[in-house]
């Protein structure tokens, strides 16, 4: 067995600074699995039916899943991997870049950041989630952790069904008051607590997304969702009843100082109240995707890029779609994670491709990261189809 660096530097030597990243699940014992996340029939409850169904798949991910006690050590975390004849290798994402990041990610964000700050995941619910919320950096800390903004994204290709409830609750009406939600803290133990009739929602349309800084309540509907976010866990549920599901009160307070857990004005203070009340809602968070330079130009070289995560300062994402027949060089100005969702091709030395059926436990060839100096130099992408589209996500951390 090869030492990690070895590995790394050998995997980064034979990609041409692209490394393979193999397929990172994890389920969630709330959750109903939505099943478009491409897992064999028999494999939805391969960590055992009682950790629950797997519901989401993470991209990119230096950060551990913060699943109850049961947790695997390794849970959430990718790893790098690499094939050099018949022996395969494994490496965490994140140990590569602890011994190797001015390698990977560059030495101006190393230096500046200290490592990889964000992850994506699809994360794929039949059902709604509770109506809930994740900490700024100032609430944050005093449980010691970072504030986490989110977006969403929601790719055709993955949403064949809308599932249960293709809607999400963003936001609090305009004029809701504090009274108000605190009337639905007290009366967290009755049942329904009543905090959707606080809140509108929107249909989630395939093709666009949202975006959904700290402190802004969102209940997310059941569309396949692809989500950059910084890599941070901190959430609060306001909603005390979910399809007929109790939500315990340590869900609402799990990330809330211990003397504070029944200060309903300190729970109250998460809510960033100006952005869940703001009457633009619609047009300051829906994120509509946005040509990154004239379509036309990008058509006559025989791709289409587009931004599909934008208003966050702390990541940002991008999907490319290169057309049937073409090559094109793409550059970029950081390193970044890639997961492919339609067609096959070459991607600078490494084939891709997405697979319609992935078992548990199985390698793909549809996960990739890019170092810094590879989307730097760029990265010439065939796609030798001559109908289908090769079409990818590509997710970044926050900019220098
Ligand atoms: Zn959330």
């Amino acid at each position: 067995m090869a030492n990690s660096s070895e590995v790394v530097e050998r995997a980064l030597e034979q990609g041409e600074g692209i490394f393979r990243l193999f397929p990172n699940w994890v389920p969630r014992s709330f959750c109903i699995p939505g099943k478009r996340i491409k897992l064999h029939p028999d494999d939805y409850y391969a960590f055992g039916a009682h950790r629950g169904g797997i519901d989401e798949r993470w991209f990119a991910s230096t950060t551990k899943a913060d699943n109850g006690p049961e947790t695997l050590p390794d849970e959430g975390l990718s790893y790098i991997y690499f094939k050099d004849g018949r022996k395969e290798e494994k490496v965490l994402l994140k140990e590569a870049i602890d011994i190797m990041g001015n390698d990977i990610l560059g030495t101006d964000v190393m230096k500046k950041f200290g490592g990889w700050l964000m992850f994506s995941k699809f994360f794929d619910n039949m059902e709604p989630l509770p109506h809930h919320l994740h900490h700024d950096d100032e609430t944050a800390a005093h449980v010691g952790a970072m504030g986490k903004p989110e977006s969403y994204f929601f790719p055709a290709q993955l949403n064949n069904h809308g599932g249960w409830f293709p809607y999400t609750f963003f936001g609090l009406n305009p004029g809701t008051t504090k009274d108000e939600v605190r009337k639905c803290l007290e009366d967290w133990n009755k049942g329904d607590n009543g905090i959707l009739y606080l809140s509108r929602a929107y249909k989630l349309k395939p093709g666009t997304g949202w975006d959904v800084p700290p402190g802004i309540l969102h209940a997310p509907g059941s569309l396949l969702t692809y989500e950059p976010q910084r890599c941070s866990d901190v959430f609060a549920m306001f909603q005390s009843l979910v399809w007929d599901v109790p939500t315990p009160w340590e869900l609402l307070v799990k990330n809330v100082p211990e003397e504070y857990k029944n200060d309903l004005d300190f729970i109250i203070s998460l809510i960033n109240w100006d952005l869940n009340v703001d009457p633009d809602f619609y047009h300051n968070r829906f994120a509509e995707p946005k040509p990154v330079k004239p379509v036309e130009e990008m058509r006559t070289e025989g791709y289409e890029e587009f931004w599909i995560s934008y208003k966050s300062s702390d990541f940002s994402a991008k999907e490319l779609r290169v057309f049937p027949g073409s090559t094109v060089t793409i550059k970029d100005k950081e390193a970044y994670g890639l997961i492919t969702i339609e067609g096959h091709g070459q991607f600078g030395s490494l084939s891709i491709d997405a697979p319609s059926l992935i078992r548990f436990g199985e390698m793909t060839s549809d996960e990739l990261f890019v170092t810094q100096k590879a989307a730097r130099e760029g990265i010439t992408i065939t796609n030798p189809s001559e109908n289908t589209m090769l079409v990818m996500l590509k997710h970044f951390g926050p900019e220098l």
